[in-house]
């Protein structure tokens, strides 16, 4: 076989590589703490999913428009409206298979040799995967430990160049848990009227899960920037949704013709039963997710708490999202032999820093997507690894 070179290009989530061999030590009668995976652990509110069922008895079986049906596209400005008290045209709506094909498909658009992309690290890996995969050039901003793991608007807007297509933002960040506030976007927001040639993409999937009862910074508030902004969103963190594969994202006019097609060019549309159930989840009550901030807050202090007082051990406070970047290299152990010996052990999955970007090697990310009992045992059984 003759395969495109490209194919080499991609890289892969090693949440899942941690995940697989997690379950292949558990098959063995290894007992083993998940705390790799970033994906909520509570059920997805039983009014969604009565939604779903209902809609698969009224027979939503069919294909239907590859945006999205109106009625959900509608719920998601009803839901901007409510929460950031902005009016957005629905025909500027995407109903998306998940969260992950926003950023495939933004990256399509302005990916190819010569065209450069910003995009920070550590993050979210699939963003650098997939800038490489169009062959364009890869600019990163490093979250700095001196700004406790947040960008620095200055930092991005030095990086920009007359080659500059897209600008990556991921805020509440994965794997840092780092959260940057609205003084420093507003920063940001000023600089980049500056560069109308650059596109925003702003990854806003943790926006349900600030801590310190802290405001979204969206990029909505800017309305200067609306017409070259994406807004990557998505049910499956705030609804604990991540295996129904349903997101949203909002796109510049100029661009909704052309994701429609890579859309009907791919998976033609999103199931229509999780659409509605989709519904349910932002029209309806907000109680799961406040239920469900109530956990992550006690659990981010038990983790905070309890990384820091193991002996070469530094965290930073996650200021949003459900994740937890300790600096282990003090153990001794650089972060890929810590999530080895850690999962061998101490019989914890956690995730190395490399998988995310090349510059965090002495970093873990721990998932506190687990209950409280999981993760005392999990400290508890590391604190016994590191002797
Ligand atoms: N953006 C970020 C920053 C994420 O961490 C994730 C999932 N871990 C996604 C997007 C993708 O979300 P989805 O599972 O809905 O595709």
């Amino acid at each position: 076989m003759k395969l495109a070179a490209s194919l080499n290009r991609l890289g892969t989530e090693s949440a899942f590589s941690v995940l697989a061999e997690a379950k292949k030590l558990e098959a063995a009668g290894n007992p083993m703490i998940h705390l790799g995976l970033g994906q909520p652990d509570f059920k997805t509110p039983k009014h969604v999913v009565e939604a779903a069922k209902k809609a698969l008895d009224d027979g939503h079986h069919g294909y239907v428009l590859s945006n999205g049906i109106l009625e959900c596209r509608q719920a998601v400005t009803r839901w901007i409206k409510k929460r950031y008290n902005t009016e957005v045209d629905a025909e500027r709506i995407i109903i998306m298979p998940g969260g992950k094909p926003t950023m495939h498909y933004a990256i399509q658009c302005f990916g190819e040799p010569g065209a450069e992309i910003i995009h920070p690290t550590p993050a979210f890996p699939i963003y650098e995967f997939m800038i490489n995969y169009t062959g364009s050039t890869a600019v990163p901003y490093d979250l700095t430990e001196d700004k406790d793991l947040r960008f620095s608007a200055d930092k991005i807007l030095s990086l920009i160049t007359d080659k500059t297509r897209l600008l990556i933002l991921i805020n509440p960040n994965n794997p840092t848990g780092s959260f940057v506030e609205k003084s420093e976007i507003d920063k940001l927001a000023e600089g980049l009227k500056k560069h109308p040639h650059v596109t925003i993409l702003s990854d806003e999937i943790y926006s349900r899960q600030i801590f310190d009862g802290k405001e979204m910074p969206t990029l909505f508030n800017y309305p200067e920037l609306r017409d070259r902004l994406i807004v990557l969103e998505g049910w499956s963190k705030a609804y604990s949704m991540t295996g129904w594969r349903l997101g949203w994202s909002f796109w510049p006019e100029q661009l909704v013709e052309h994701i429609n097609k890579l859309l009907i060019n791919s998976v033609s549309c999103v199931n229509a039963a999780a659409q509605f159930a989709g519904i349910a989840a932002l029209d309806g009550p907000d109680d799961s997710i406040n239920q469900m901030m109530e956990k992550f807050i006690q659990r981010r202090k038990l983790i905070h708490e309890g990384l820091n007082s193991l002996p070469g051990v530094e965290c930073s406070l996650p200021g949003g999202a459900f994740y937890a970047f300790p600096k282990v290299i003090g153990t001794g152990m650089d972060g890929s032999e810590f999530c080895k010996r850690a999962m061998h052990e101490a019989g914890v999955a956690i995730v190395p820093g490399t998988a995310f970007g090349k510059t965090s090697k002495d970093y873990v990310r721990f998932s506190f997507a687990a209950s409280q009992d999981n993760i005392s045992n999990a400290l508890e059984n590391i604190k016994k690894m590191l002797g």
